[in-house]
């Protein structure tokens, strides 16, 4: 994973967040206030236009660092700071290398997942971005641990995420806005799971790119 990749995978992510937008916004209107579409395409459309600025020559995990800042600072919603503190953290657990491998990548994703975690106080079930993050998370250490290829452990983490994002369906939201419908939040898939899962699925797109 180099910087090359990282940068496939922010533009990946910003184009399958910007076609499924009406859809995110869909799921975030049944249960929360409907702007979660437009918040991840907004935010990752800013981080399109930092790449743009940086030189080719920056590192990995300093890409990941000035795109988690970027949405920090363009997400008003839940989700811009999670998502920062996500990029943010796994940009310096790669630190000043210009490219990680296997290990270096499950390293960063589980820096990630747990700067959410920090940050959000979300446990598995809640019914959030977690229930797609962690299950991603470990299925990648899993198959890598295992001896699978770098890009089969990336499919089988996609896989995960999106098993973990159907998953949220039937559960009470017990963290963020959906939370306040309680009973209600049942039957409704988390908008946030859902833009994870596309976030996941676009990293195993760019590593399968890379090779
Ligand atoms: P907001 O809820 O502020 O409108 P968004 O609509 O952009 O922000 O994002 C909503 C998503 O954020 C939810 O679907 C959920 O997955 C995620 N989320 C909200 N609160 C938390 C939390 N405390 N921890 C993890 N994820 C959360
Ligand atoms: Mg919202």
């Amino acid at each position: 994973m180099d910087a090359m990749t990282v940068t496939s995978w922010l533009r990946s992510c910003s184009a399958a967040i910007a076609e499924q937008k009406d859809y995110l916004t869909q799921l975030d209107a049944a249960i929360g206030d409907a702007d979660h579409g437009s918040n991840m395409t907004r935010g990752f459309a800013a981080v399109e236009a930092k790449l743009d600025e940086l030189d080719g020559g920056t590192p990995p995990g300093k890409l990941l660092i000035a795109a988690g800042q970027t949405l920090v600072s363009t997400v008003g919603g839940a989700s811009g700071p999670l998502w920062g503190t996500a990029l943010r953290r796994a940009g310096r657990s790669m630190g000043d290398v210009d490219a990680v491998d296997g290990q270096g990548l499950a390293a960063a994703v589980d820096a990630a997942v747990a700067g959410v975690v920090e940050l959000g106080a979300a446990q598995p079930g809640d019914k959030t971005m977690v229930d797609a993050l962690l299950p991603a998370a470990e299925s990648l250490r899993i198959h890598l641990d295992g001896g699978d290829t770098l890009l089969a452990s990336l499919a089988a983490a996609s896989a995960a995420a999106e098993a973990g994002m159907r998953a949220t369906v039937p559960m009470l939201a017990r963290k963020g806005r959906a939370s306040y419908l309680g009973e209600r939040s049942i039957g409704h898939q988390d908008p946030g799971a859902t833009s994870a899962a596309i976030i996941v699925a676009a990293l195993e797109r760019a590593v399968a790119g890379a090779r």
